[in-house]
Formats: structure tokens, C-alpha cells, sequence
């Protein structure tokens, strides 16, 4: 029975440590792990979750990108584990667009990421798989993956003045969404 782990937040010395890479896919605790870290995304309604923000400091992604109320654009996908996921090339072009983060919570900000990426990961299986994403998938790709590296949203905003709290960026959005 796949558990609810509790979420590690800014000022956690896990969320500034880099992850070390997976050496075992088929460990037993490690797929009962990876169980666990489904459970926690969809009780938070995450898009994404890394290991680190639940206290282990492995290279293990999630990503579960669905439409809901926070991001009602976002595209479904079943939801994907990733093990030792890699970014092996982004676009020059950048895009920059809201992002947020259980581990930050309360705060929004706007961060540019690369539009286009190529990545390489494991399944659960310990399959290699490589794929292109562009868009809303690149770019929770790419935030989950800077979990791994010690790095939040916070450290890739250009300015402060970037940042806003959950409230406020509420009523961002539901303005920008006025015709
Ligand atoms: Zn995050």
C-alpha cells in the first residue's frame, strides 16, 4: 500500500543537496518508493515531484501533468516515472511563464526555461527511453530535474520582481484570461 510522504520544504539541507544517481532500478524498496511518490503527486495535486522533496536524495522524477484549477492548460499524460533523467539538449529559444513548487509554497514566479528539450531517462522498468518535449512538459521537465541538482524555480527567476505570493498571482491569471 503505496504511502503519503510528507513534503520537505525550503530550508530543508536535502533541497540544496545533489542527488545521487540510481544504480539498482529493480530494488524492491525502490519501486515500492516510486509507488510512494505517485501517491504523494496526485494527494497534492502536483505536475511533477522529485525525490529530494520528500527527503530522498535520489535521481527520481515524477511527472503528471493534467489540467486542474492551478494550471487549467496543462496537457494530460499518464502519469511518468523517471529514473536518472537527463537533459541531453535545450533550444536557445527561452520561454518564460509561471511556475510553483510544494516545496515553496505560497509563492509563485515567472522563469525561463528552454522551449524545446531532448531528454533521456529510465522507466521503471530500467528501459532507456529518449523523447522530445516542448511546451508545459518541457518545462515541469526541466523544473523537476533542477530538484535533483540542489536548484528551485527560485534560483532561475531573472529578478526578484518576478516573484509574487499565491494570491496575488490568482489574480494575475484570472485577468490574463479575460478576452
Ligand atoms: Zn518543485
Amino acid at each position: 500500500m503505496a504511502r503519503i510522504l510528507e513534503i520537505a520544504e525550503l530550508g530543508a539541507p536535502v533541497i540544496r543537496q545533489k542527488a545521487a544517481t540510481v544504480t539498482d532500478v529493480h530494488d524492491d524498496q525502490l519501486q515500492a518508493f516510486i509507488d510512494d511518490l505517485f501517491a504523494t503527486a496526485a494527494d497534492e495535486n502536483g505536475m511533477g515531484l522529485a525525490a529530494p522533496q520528500v527527503s530522498i536524495s535520489k535521481r527520481i522524477i515524477i511527472l503528471s501533468s493534467h489540467p486542474n484549477a492551478r494550471y487549467p492548460y496543462a496537457p494530460n499524460m499518464e502519469p511518468t516515472a523517471m529514473i536518472n533523467p537527463e537533459l541531453t539538449w535545450g533550444s536557445s529559444e527561452m520561454h518564460k511563464d509561471w511556475e510553483g513548487c510544494l516545496t515553496v509554497p505560497g509563492m509563485r514566479g515567472l522563469v525561463p526555461r528552454h522551449r524545446t528539450i531532448r531528454i533521456r531517462f529510465q522507466n521503471r522498468e530500467g528501459v532507456l527511453i529518449e523523447a522530445k518535449y516542448e511546451g508545459f512538459l518541457a518545462r515541469i521537465f526541466q523544473h523537476e530535474v533542477d530538484h535533483l541538482d540542489g536548484l528551485v524555480f527560485l534560483d532561475r527567476v531573472e529578478s526578484i520582481k518576478d516573484l509574487v505570493t499565491e494570491k496575488e498571482w490568482q489574480k494575475i491569471i484570472a485577468n490574463s484570461r479575460q478576452p
